[in-house]
């Protein structure tokens, strides 16, 4: 029988609590408070710190097949236990069963992913000027890891650091989200259980800042990663930078999507309507600004319109829901002030736009057309489930919009010529852009964003170069 257990840290080997008592953890669809997460101090953090270090010595002097066997049998342990997990992390997150699922078995399969690529990180053999001597880089291990993750993907945002870390040879130490904790601490109960010695993967929770101003500048930590929004993403790296940390930042997004008039629209809305009621839109790759050439700008509007009013909204453990409740009770007003300020613009309001009932954090799927640039909500990240739909007139005027924002994370775009899709992956600013269909974030392909969207990848093969450093050899004799 599944319950929501109290969640504690891990630290050194120990599942323990905090010295600074217990955070309270609510479910989204109720409001109920489920249970409890220990809250990290300062002792806390010293003691992880230590066992960071005293796990690295272990861990970067043991072989690559026995850092794999562990991982193999991580990925074994999250694939059997994925249904208690997933109503763990529907509870505390809200998102439909399926989708908690699907994440989960998505995350078994990364780690899987990185254990295969960890075995290639090879260094080079470099031709010598001179006979004798010998020139070789290697790829040595970074050193302990601080990772930050957030609530909107409780396991994805953890497999994918955890995972690169844990495959080159690193330690680390994870601040994972207060507001969804038991998920990513059953993630990590999997690779404790599979084996990884004490001191190599640690776990804590407390007040964000306070951990992220403590850990990063430590003389311990030597890489930092971290998603989240982009204004603490520009805090934590300058943080990095005067500690001379290595540092990955997964930040904001405000996606566009070109939906050009020789498209298949009908596709175009099927897709996108799914994609941006996934998890409620609290997505950082999520389709935000649709941008329609003018001859089927109506046509999309209300198509689009539909797919959303036909999104079945309620709480994630019932079946046949789409989209549950809101993380955050915070979202609820961030999201209402962004909807008025847009009407009042003189947007136009198809469907949606308000808090669904007074229990839980539900709210609208909602789509607002015909939006002026200077409201709020075409220049800030929304992060819920609010589509806005322009129009354009000609590709130029599309590829303006596009680039206009600080951001250049996740871009769409849906066209049948071969010369318009050639012209957008060259000239739209954003680290990934997905032609025709959805593609983005499987464990093998780059993922990541480039402007106020941050820097380096959590996918693909460069997601190690971030975990490892070079080092070069130069021998005679
Ligand atoms: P927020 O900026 O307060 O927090 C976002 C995340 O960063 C949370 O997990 C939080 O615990 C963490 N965080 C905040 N301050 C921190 C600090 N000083 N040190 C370390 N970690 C810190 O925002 P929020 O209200 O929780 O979420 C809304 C915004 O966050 C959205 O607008 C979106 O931009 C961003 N966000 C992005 C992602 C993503 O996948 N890129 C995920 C979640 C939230």
């Amino acid at each position: 029988m599944t319950a929501y257990t109290d969640v504690q840290l891990h630290i050194d080997g120990d599942w323990c609590d905090g010295t600074g008592g217990w955070i309270p953890v609510v479910d989204p669809a109720t409001e109920e408070e489920i249970g409890r997460v220990a809250w990290a101090k300062q002792a806390d953090l010293d003691r992880a710190l230590a066992a960071a270090e005293k796990g690295f010595e272990i861990w970067k002097n043991t072989g690559v097949m026995d850092r794999v066997k562990v991982m193999r049998k991580a990925a074994a342990l999250l694939r059997e236990r994925a249904d208690d997990i997933a109503w763990k992390m529907t509870r505390e997150q809200g998102k439909p069963l399926a989708q908690s699922k699907g994440e989960i078995l998505a995350g078994a399969e990364t780690i899987e992913w990185f254990a295969e690529e960890g075995r290639r990180t090879y260094g080079q053999v470099i031709p010598s000027r001179q006979p004798g001597v010998m020139q070789i880089t290697m790829k040595l291990p970074v050193g302990p890891v601080a990772a930050f993750t957030p609530w909107n993907f409780p396991i994805n945002q953890v497999v994918r650091k955890l995972s690169a870390a844990v495959a080159t040879g690193c330690s680390i130490i994870v601040k994972a989200p207060e507001e969804t904790p038991s998920s990513p601490a059953e993630l990590i109960r999997c690779f404790i259980d599979a084996g990884a010695p004490a001191g190599v993967i640690n776990l804590v929770y407390g007040v964000p800042a306070e951990i992220s101003e403590y850990l990063i500048p430590h003389p311990t930590i030597r890489k930092v990663t971290f998603t989240g929004s982009t204004p603490v993403g520009k805090q934590l790296a300058a943080l990095s930078g005067q500690s001379m940390k290595r540092a990955t930042m997964e930040l904001g997004g405000h996606a566009p999507v070109i939906v050009a008039e020789d498209a298949d629209i009908e596709k175009a809305i099927s897709l996108m309507s799914v994609h941006k009621f996934r998890n409620a839109g609290q997505v950082c790759v999520s389709p935000t600004r649709f941008l329609v050439q003018e001859k089927v700008a109506d046509a999309f509007i209300d198509g689009f319109t539909e797919a959303a009013k036909a999104v079945k909204v309620g709480n994630g453990l019932e079946k046949g829901m789409d989209m549950g409740p809101l993380a955050n009770e915070r979202r609820i007003p961030a999201l209402q002030a962004l909807i008025g300020d847009a009407v009042e613009h003189g947007a136009r309001l198809t469907t949606g736009g308000q808090r669904i009932g007074n229990k839980g954090y539900f709210f609208e799927p909602t789509v607002l057309a015909d939006v002026p640039t200077e409201a709020r909500i075409m220049n800030e990240e929304p992060f819920g489930p609010v589509a806005v739909v322009n129009r354009f007139g000609d590709l130029d005027e599309a590829i303006a919009e596009a680039n206009r924002l600080p951001y250049g994370l996740a871009a769409y775009a849906f066209t049948r010529t071969s010369a318009t899709a050639d012209r957008l992956s060259r000239e739209v600013e954003s680290g990934m852009l997905a032609i025709n269909h959805l593609g983005l974030a499987l464990p093998e392909v780059p993922f990541g964003g480039i402007k106020d969207s941050g820097y380096g990848t959590e996918g693909g093969s460069e997601a190690l170069e971030a975990y490892v450093e070079t080092r070069f050899i130069t021998r005679l004799g």
